[in-house]
């Protein structure tokens, strides 16, 4: 488990880049996240977000203010324009690239005091970067790992059969679709597809009528495990890079009709956005809590997918947001509305157990693959994180603050996901933002 605690995680760190001081961004010194962006006329390349600005790592790579080893990665990874070769690199060496850019960015080190020095060439403003999908993501994998959300949405699809008898036992996931996977702030067409409202009626093709988002964690893998060979829960934790938000937008009408026997297909490759820094576990350990407890009765997971480590410290606190806003609600000036509150907290599955099951029979796991949880929906209707569960299948719409009603998605109506993570005695970081704005079908 990456549950470490060092110098990089204190709470009195101070940065030269002011705007990391504010006590509520995302981004202190603490955090470190990795990305993709792109400034105009050039092109894509990592970088380290740190409070309002981006750490432009090839920048820091030229001014050899790392060592000879991660300015070859970095430099690869400019080449590459992705992180690939950092995230392939391990979690050693990202662990280490974490140490030496915690060093560069502190008010107070000997390393802080020549970059600061060198503050314009090594800083960008993220106001004026374009954030990119931060991976080369070759295969994507979506889990079904809140017992709420498979509760829920089984009661309504199979109401004499809420949750499957396997829903204990095995990690319940399908593989998703990588080339429409999209960065945060785009937009996201109207998928068309087969609907079949009425059963005694052949179905039609048309605009789904029942878009919905689904608010997941995601996990990118770093280094994979070897075609044929699987990766034990105690090692798991190693093959992830970090975490990010994901949008997982869904077509209920379209899912419902086409769904069985083989799960998900049209109902979700369309569109799936994911926020664009990589949050690593290094900088996630001070908010590392026990794995949910199963209730009495609920048998223990197979031993392969059960040691202490992952029952101690398996879950992650992070607390995660949705909001809502309407074409109508912006253009009367209205804030983006919250409609869902929960927290990762809540699985019924580890990201790490999510690792092990899916390389249990040999899969390999590739850097840069994406994993994500599955909707996160707690026990109190506030915390269900698609509007399927909010508005109860549209039965309970939700009220806007212009007196707009909704059911589901309606175009021009933009979903904003946040996630974050307090703790006394330690600084709070975040993920930044999944944006994405419904556009109208074509
Ligand atoms: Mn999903």
């Amino acid at each position: 488990m990456t549950t470490h605690l060092d110098e990089t995680h204190r709470l009195d760190l101070v940065s030269w880049v002011e705007s990391a001081q504010a006590a509520d961004t995302d981004f202190p010194i603490q955090n470190l996240p990795l990305g993709c962006f792109r400034t105009s006329g050039e092109a894509a390349r990592p970088g380290v977000a740190i409070g309002t600005a981006i750490l432009d790592l090839g920048a820091v790579g030229r001014a050899s203010l790392l060592s000879a080893e991660l300015v070859a990665l970095v430099t690869q990874c400019g080449a590459e324009r992705s992180l690939n070769p950092l995230l392939a690199a391990g979690d050693a060496v990202l662990l280490e690239l974490r140490r030496q850019v915690s060093l560069l960015l502190r008010a107070d080190s000997s390393e802080g005091t020549r970059a600061r020095s060198r503050r314009g060439e090594l800083l960008v403003p993220r106001a004026e970067s374009e954030l990119l999908v931060p991976a080369r993501i070759g295969d994507y994998t979506d889990f079904y790992a809140s017992i709420h959300h498979a509760t829920n949405v089984g009661s309504m699809f199979r109401p004499d059969n809420a949750l499957l008898p396997n829903y204990k036992y095995v990690p319940i996931g399908y593989h998703g679709r990588a080339s429409s996977i999209v960065a945060s702030g785009g937009t996201v067409r109207r998928p068309q597809g087969q609907t079949r409202d009425d059963p005694s009626a052949p179905p039609a093709f048309g605009p789904t009528r029942r878009l919905d988002y689904e608010l997941e964690v995601g996990a990118f893998v770093g280094r994979g495990n070897a075609l044929g060979s699987a990766i034990p829960l105690g090692e798991a934790e190693g093959h992830i890079a970090g975490l990010c938000l994901v949008n997982d937008w869904s077509a209920r009408d379209i899912q419902a009709w086409e769904y069985q026997p083989l799960g998900p297909f049209l109902a979700k490759n369309f569109a799936t956005t994911v926020s664009p820094w990589i949050v690593s576990l290094a900088a996630l350990a001070p908010f590392r809590v026990p794995a949910l407890v199963r209730e009495a009765g609920d048998p223990a997971p197979l031993p392969y997918l059960s040691d202490a480590a992952n029952e101690r410290t398996g879950g992650i606190a992070i607390t995660l947001e949705v909001s809502l806003s309407s074409t109508r609600m912006r253009s009367e000036g209205h804030p983006p509305m919250r409609v869902s509150l929960g927290t990762f907290g809540t699985m019924y599955w580890t990201m790490a157990q999510l690792v092990t099951h899916h390389a249990s029979n040999g899969c390999n796991l590739q850097p840069g693959d994406l994993i994500a949880s599955g909707t996160v929906s707690g026990a109190a209707p506030e915390s269900r994180g698609c509007l399927l569960e909010r508005t109860w299948r549209g039965t309970e719409p939700l009220q806007l603050s212009t007196g707009e009603t909704r059911r589901f998605l309606e175009d021009g109506d933009e979903v904003i996901m946040r996630g974050w993570c307090e703790r006394e005695g330690f600084r709070r970081i975040g993920f930044g933002e999944c944006r994405g704005v419904v556009a109208p079908a074509r």
